[in-house]
């Protein structure tokens, strides 16, 4: 990202604290940190803090050993580097910081509205508070997700880069040999193609046979997989920052019974979920819409999870596809559309992909339930069974 990103970023934050009478931001090593700097910092235990007052200027407070860590990193963003060595107190650098800026006075009775970032450590947490007894705290999100949510078109390219480089990954699945081996043998060699694909990290791998299938979030395990088994494939990495995360089913020869029929209901409501995505639609109508075609074909008590999660440069982040959530999508909101039915002790299966909310409604496309009407796939690897020779 180029260093007036960051600059923009940075004054964005600033007017969402003025808009929000909010007196600073004080963000420790998070996406948060690396959205609004560049910087990506270790998550030790030693105090690394941005400060961003809503007026006056942003000061990153780091260890001394670090500084040329985060000045490496940072190139060019407008924030002052304020190291601070073994002995000393970071806190009271947070603090001396408020104090300078303009707006704030820390010791006042009421010692000011400070936004807390969502991930920080409550050891870090609680030293700022008992620093600051009358200041109040909130959390970050209530700024940031305004920033988060919405990606820029360098952004939206990383997205589309690491989709590209996990669909290579997906294209391999059914050339791979299943027959006789562990989940977590699987698991290891889709770890070694997420890498090879392009990404700079493997963040997680599902692999989910058999039964196990049926459970969402399986840890791969000694599950030796076998002819009829279902496996359901949910992988993702990290490139350039950005995440990755798709999840396929594959059925090893003959399908159990049955499950085609769940499998087709499935594929239809993904569909049927992708379809729904435009501008000043809900949230929650996009869960709807998946929910409805999959309680229409009798699966509904079987469907326990939300229907998708925003991802950027964490995996799952806001704007949650589920009930409940009013919220408008608006363009360049990046979320998984990701259904799925899992019937306990028989099989399960999830279709997923990565999508982009358009700016305007998009021409459905002719082929039927290919097809990516309504939100664009940044995933593009087909949505049929996948079927493995036995
Ligand atoms: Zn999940
Ligand atoms: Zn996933
Ligand atoms: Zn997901």
């Amino acid at each position: 990202m180029a260093s007036t990103t960051y600059a923009e970023r940075l004054a964005r934050a600033r007017q969402e604290l003025v808009a929000r009478r909010l007196d600073a931001l004080l963000i420790g090593p998070s996406a948060d940190l690396s959205y609004l700097t560049g910087y990506t910092a270790p998550l030790l235990e030693r105090l690394t803090m941005l400060v961003v007052p809503a007026s006056g200027a942003a000061r990153l407070v780091v260890p001394a050993l670090e500084a040329p860590l985060a000045l490496g990193q940072l190139d060019g963003t407008p924030v002052e580097v304020a190291a601070w060595k073994e002995t000393e107190d970071p806190v009271a650098l947070v603090r001396a910081t408020l104090d300078s800026s303009a707006a704030l006075d820390v010791t006042a009775a009421a010692g000011g509205r400070l936004a807390v970032g969502d991930r920080l450590w409550s050891t870090f947490l609680l030293r700022l508070q008992a620093a600051m007894p009358t200041a109040s705290f909130t959390v970050a999100s209530t700024v940031t997700r305004m920033l988060r949510m919405v990606k820029d078109a360098e952004e939206l390219d990383a997205l589309s880069r690491a989709a590209a480089a996990i669909d290579q990954v997906v294209d391999q699945l059914t050339e791979l040999r299943w027959i006789g081996r562990s989940e977590q043998d699987l698991a290891k060699e889709l770890d070694q193609a997420i890498r090879a694909a392009g990404h700079d990290e493997t963040c997680f791998v599902i692999v989910g046979s058999g039964p196990n299938s049926a459970s969402p979030h399986h840890e791969p395990g000694a599950r030796v997989i076998q002819p009829r088994d279902v496996v359901v494939v949910d992988i993702g990495g990290r490139l350039d920052g950005y995440c990755s995360d798709t999840t396929r089913t594959l059925v090893i020869g003959e399908p159990p019974e049955g499950f085609l029929e769940v499998y087709e209901a499935l594929r239809y409501a993904q569909f049927a979920g992708c379809q729904a995505v435009r501008p000043g639609v809900s949230a929650a109508a996009v869960d709807k819409a998946c929910r409805d075609v999959i309680e229409q074909a009798g699966y509904g008590s079987y469907f326990i999870h939300r229907t998708g999660h925003g991802i950027g440069l964490e995996e799952h982040e806001d704007p949650y596809i589920v009930a409940g959530n009013d919220e408008p999508l608006t363009a360049g909101m990046t979320f998984s559309i990701e259904p799925g039915i899992y019937l306990p002790g028989r099989f399960g299966a999830r279709i997923e992909d990565i999508v982009v909310c358009p700016d305007q409604e998009l021409e459905p496309e002719p082929d039927g339930v290919e097809a990516s009407a309504g939100a664009e796939r940044l995933n593009r690897t087909s949505r049929k069974l996948r079927v493995v020779k036995a």
